[in-house]
């Protein structure tokens, strides 16, 4: 196991369109644990192949308060989704930034197991949300492009500024990054 270097904004790679995953074996399983491990190291409760520089159709995701319930999308794919929520996000790729964005409620996906196995799963709440935040990944879309131009401009300042300077110490009770 290994853990994986995570992308930050605005690196441009995390712009990158992932193409489908089509080769179910050993190499993928051993990304899916690496992508694990860096997931709960880093703590995040989701992580899409892209942010960690892999431009595929996978993500992992575990929204459990005791982080047994780990889950592997690959191919995702929704197939419906239906209400508003409207929650507060943050993202292992643009660290120390939480802001506000609208999500579908609930949705059914249907995607692929690490052996290539299909099935469908219907997530809402916190589940719903990650999933739908990582697929943005996947599109090489991040939760800061829902914000208006002159706020992720300010972001963007904020994480150079950060970056120059010791990290940003904060007394705020945390918002779950994915
Ligand atoms: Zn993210």
């Amino acid at each position: 196991m290994a853990r994986l270097e995570i992308l930050e904004f605005p690196d441009p790679r995390l712009r990158t369109k992932a193409q489908p995953v089509e080769q179910f074996d050993a190499a993928l399983g051993q990304l899916i644990d690496d992508m694990f491990e860096t997931m709960y190291e880093a703590p995040g409760i989701g992580l899409a192949a892209t942010q960690v520089n892999v431009h595929r159709r996978l993500l992992v995701m575990d929204v459990s308060e005791n982080k047994g319930q780990p889950l592997v999308f690959i191919n995702p794919q929704i197939l419906t989704s239906d209400g508003v929520e409207i929650s507060e996000e943050g993202c292992l790729s643009v660290p120390q930034i939480f802001e506000e964005v609208q999500r579908a409620e609930r949705v059914r996906v249907r995607a692929q197991d690490r052996h290539g196995k299909v099935f469908e799963q219907d997530l809402d709440g916190l589940a719903a949300v990650c999933l739908q935040h990582e697929m943005d990944h996947l599109e090489g879309k991040l939760f800061v492009d829902y914000l208006s131009s002159l706020k992720r401009d300010r972001i963007r300042r904020k994480l150079d500024k950060s970056r120059r300077a010791q990290p940003l110490s904060s007394s705020r009770i945390p918002t779950p990054v994915a």
